[in-house]
């Protein structure tokens, strides 16, 4: 098992098949959701029946048959407990189902899914191709058993099938060792189902394992190989942690690490910026041996303020502090912030090339504009709690220390936009608060004692004052 420095050890190998179309016409779509039964095969055949359901793609001895009204019962009586709960509460009507509901709707319902609800307590065996079914399977506590993971294809016609592996051993795994016990499996599934709504391409990498380093998996504080897949891995748990206070504080913790707190594995992109800046290197064995013995692998693991220019982008964290810190303050309105960060995924679904941090300061930049100019808006200006379209950016800045040049941010910004869209106001007006922002929250950026919180009230405080205020239709 891969541990994480930071508890949130939300780790995915995906799978992503097919290519990226785009040009969709608006529209509403009724979505599948389908949920399957997976267990030993004694099991399925002796509870469900002589034959039922399928080898297919299942690991070595397990059998999978879909949960429907008239066979629940049996699943109910022969599901381990975590995997029963985790059925219950992705039932219409239940917490985890409505926040779920508004996950799937980022690809306007395009994209069907099943969730696979696995009983994988006395293990799992490769067979002799070493082959383990459908899942991504690891060694959990001693036993090998499925590693939550997801992964999503087109299906033609402008449809894409979904579907998620969520195992009883990791369930118990996760909510021993993640902040929020059984939220903290909430946020997972969570997680999960965002990775089926986005579609295509995952990286511009021919392979997700040259994204995620030669382990083939991802820890939350890795910077990872492309921008686009850390953008996607935070903002699924972003989503989660919304319904989850105990692992939201946790995010901030780490954000307040002053010790070596990020890690660059080697076996991934070649990243020569960040080998000449100060870091600590581990030598291990490769965790993937090449056919024949040998090779080197090593850790770098680096503080902070000593990531230069734009690679903090490269970590899901920063997605995942920039979404969460972003819904805590904006417009002193968790529930309007949060619509505002599902509109702005809304965007992104389709297309990786719209994946990113400047995209979504872009897409929320844009919405705080047009809000400002709402009569709702008004009224929260007149209370002294609309947020300007610039605080975006300054949340941006403060997650990357303000190491970015104003042509770097800029760029990180045009980049994830395409060339047709409309750049906020803020693009440009940000760039004249630039350093009367960074005077204000320097001090809370100190390598010794660093207080992201207050950094992000301070910047908040001084895009709530009114003069700060751009709004649509007055450029
Ligand atoms: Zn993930």
């Amino acid at each position: 098992m891969k541990r994480s420095v930071i508890n949130h050890l939300t780790r995915l190998f995906m799978l992503s098949f097919g290519f990226v179309i785009v040009g969709q016409a608006p529209g509403l779509y009724a979505q599948t959701i389908r949920f399957y039964c997976v267990a030993p095969s004694a099991t399925i055949t002796s509870n469900f029946g002589a034959g039922s359901g399928t080898t297919t793609d299942m690991p070595t001895s397990y059998r999978s048959i879909e949960i429907t009204a008239a066979n629940q019962a049996v699943f109910n009586r022969i599901a381990p407990p975590q995997i029963r709960r985790t059925y219950r509460e992705l039932q219409t009507g239940a917490a985890m189902r409505q926040l779920v509901n508004r996950v799937l709707q980022i690809s306007g319902g395009r994209v069907n899914i099943d969730y696979f609800l696995i009983d994988d307590r006395t293990g799992i065996t490769p067979d002799p191709n070493g082959y383990m079914g459908m899942f991504t399977t690891d060694d959990i506590d001693g036993t090998r058993g499925v590693w939550p993971s997801a992964w999503v294809w087109n299906t033609g016609g402008g449809r894409y099938q979904g579907q998620t592996g969520l195992g009883e051993l990791a369930s118990v795994y996760i909510q021993r060792h993640e902040a929020g016990g059984w939220l903290a499996w909430e946020t997972t599934v969570v997680h999960e189902t965002n990775h089926t709504q986005f579609v295509g391409e995952k990286t511009k990498w021919p392979s997700i394992t040259i994204t995620y380093g030669g382990d083939g998996s991802h820890w939350e504080s890795e910077l990872l190989g492309g921008r686009a897949l850390a953008f996607e891995e935070g903002l699924g748990t972003f989503f989660g942690l919304t319904r989850n206070p105990a692992g939201a504080r946790e995010v901030i913790r780490f954000l307040n690490r002053t010790n070596e707190r990020y890690l660059l594995e080697s076996w991934s992109v070649l990243a020569p910026d960040l080998y000449n800046v100060p870091h600590t290197e581990t030598r291990t064995t490769p965790p993937t041996p090449p056919p024949t013995p040998g090779g080197e692998y090593a850790i770098r693991r680096y503080k902070w303020l000593d990531i230069p220019r734009y690679y903090l982008l490269f970590s899901e964290s920063t997605s995942l502090a920039f979404h969460q810190l972003f819904w805590q303050h904006s417009n002193n309105d968790p529930n309007n912030a949060l619509d505002m960060v599902f509109r702005s995924s809304q965007a992104m679904w389709e297309n990786r090339l719209r994946r990113g941090l400047g995209g979504a300061v872009h897409r929320l930049a844009v919405q705080l504009e047009t809000y400002a100019s709402t009569p709702e808006g008004r009224q929260k200006e007149s209370a002294g709690t609309l947020t300007s379209s610039m605080f975006p950016f300054a949340l941006l800045d403060i997650l990357n220390h303000f190491a970015m040049s104003q042509e770097d941010f800029q760029r990180e910004y045009r980049a994830d936009i395409g060339g047709t869209e409309t750049r906020s106001q803020a693009y440009s007006e940000y760039f004249n608060h630039r350093d009367a922002v960074r005077n204000r929250v320097q001090r809370y950026l100190q390598q010794t004692n660093i207080n992201i919180t207050n950094a992000v009230s301070e910047a908040h405080r001084y895009f709530q004052q009114p003069s700060t205020i751009l709004r649509a239709g007055s450029g």
